[in-house]
């Protein structure tokens, strides 16, 4: 099949806001998680990475922009802080933020693509991420060398494994502090039952590696961004839209993560989530980190498009898993 236009491939399909019931294309009342993206500067380039993100990415979030997060953080009601990039650890001032977040009490969920915790300059964090008791969330697209590596590239998986044993050794997943892991599916399939992908997992980490982990989360490649592109150039963003709206479930609608959350880019923006980060899919009414930073978010209409059939199908996808 030849190539495909991304954009006129999604507006085939019926427009997904159609789809969800009314009470659902609106917030809850109060919003509780923050989700930071810090830059999008990452020591790798995977191809599902929606953010394209990259080495030679140079965006990243001032200081002035990750005070006013933690601004907004002190006068709203978010109760959960979840930091995101590109790799975060290559921000210069990331462990400045870790440090004020600390300070607050907040326990974050630190997401890592576990190789750059090998790296030299960035080596530091798995023990700050210990020193602050952070929720790591550490993608380990799959347990086989091969499917990781093809996602990720060649040795990627090798070196997650040395990742994670050092994070074993600091107390994560062990009892002391607690790390999570995320898997993609290396193509344009739907996510599996996430209770089963764990249970493989641990068959596999446990005894092939002596690797051990809390939980895993199954997350649903999200028909944007680098991944929309390859599917289309190669003529497979259809069929991955044929499988999404096929297997649309109205029951994952009350738990779509942008119904619970804001996702703030390196400037300041703010989006219903990181998906419309990707696209540049603004909050409808343009508000910013710096409005936040004053106001609290109040209940708003989500701004919804069809790689949003992402997040709805069987169990439904999000950056915590599974939503129903
Ligand atoms: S998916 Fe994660 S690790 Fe891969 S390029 Fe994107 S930000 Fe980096
Ligand atoms: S892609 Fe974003 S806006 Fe759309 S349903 Fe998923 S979380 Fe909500």
């Amino acid at each position: 099949m030849g190539e495909q236009n991304v954009t006129e491939v999604m507006d085939a399909y019926e427009p997904f806001e159609n789809m969800v019931p009314e009470e659902f294309r609106f917030t809850n009342d109060a919003i509780h998680t923050m989700q930071i993206n810090v830059g999008y500067k990452c020591n790798l380039a995977c191809k599902h990475c929606h953010l394209q993100c990259g080495p030679n990415r140079t965006e990243m979030m001032s200081r002035e922009t990750m005070q006013a997060c933690l601004d907004a953080w002190d006068i709203g009601d978010f109760t959960s802080m979840d930091i995101t990039g590109g790799a975060p650890e290559m921000h210069p001032d990331y462990e400045w933020f870790l440090s004020e977040v600390h300070k607050r009490g907040i326990k974050p969920m630190c997401r890592t693509n576990l190789t750059i915790l090998l790296e030299p300059e960035y080596e530091k964090f798995a023990q700050i991420y210990a020193d602050i008791d952070a929720l790591v969330v550490a993608s380990l697209p799959n347990y086989s060398p091969k499917n990781c590596d093809k996602i990720r590239g060649y040795g990627v998986f090798e070196k997650s494994i040395e990742a994670l044993k050092k994070l074993n050794a600091l107390g994560f997943g062990t009892g002391e502090h607690t790390i999570m892991l995320v898997y993609n599916p290396a193509g344009a399939m739907l996510a599996p039952d996430q209770a089963q992908m764990e249970a493989e997992y641990k068959r596999h980490l446990g005894p092939e590696y002596g690797v051990e982990f809390d939980s895993l989360i199954a997350i649903c490649n999200n028909p944007s961004g680098r991944f929309a592109d390859r599917l289309a150039k190669r003529g497979n963003l259809g069929k991955y839209m044929d499988k999404l709206t096929g297997a649309f479930n109205v029951a994952t609608c009350e738990g779509m993560m942008c119904r619970d959350q804001i996702s703030i880019d390196w400037q300041g923006k703010v989006y219903d989530c990181d998906f419309n980060q990707a696209l540049g899919l603004e909050l409808e009414d343009g508000k910013t980190i710096f409005d936040f930073a004053k106001e609290k978010p109040a209940k708003r209409h989500v701004v919804f498009g069809n790689h949003c059939y992402g997040c709805t199908a069987g169990a439904g996808s999000s950056c915590g898993g599974a939503t129903a």
